[in-house]
């Protein structure tokens, strides 16, 4: 999926996950189905707890 603001520039998505135990962030790149708020995995860096998905957001691709 792409998003296009200007007919130059194409946005590749990227999916940004949040722990709700320790805090730890991680960015992926979108995946279909993919909205703020949305359970994720669980922590790999604190193991017990949560990620959620606290911000989706466009970057200009290379
Ligand atoms: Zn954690």
């Amino acid at each position: 999926m792409r998003l296009f603001k200007k007919k130059e520039e194409v946005l590749d998505p990227y999916t940004v996950e949040q722990c709700n135990s320790c805090n730890n962030t991680s960015k992926r790149v979108f995946k279909e189905g993919d909205y703020v708020f949305k359970i994720a995995d669980k922590c790999t860096s604190c193991g017990s707890g949560q990620m959620v998905i606290s911000k989706i957001f466009g970057e200009v691709s290379k």
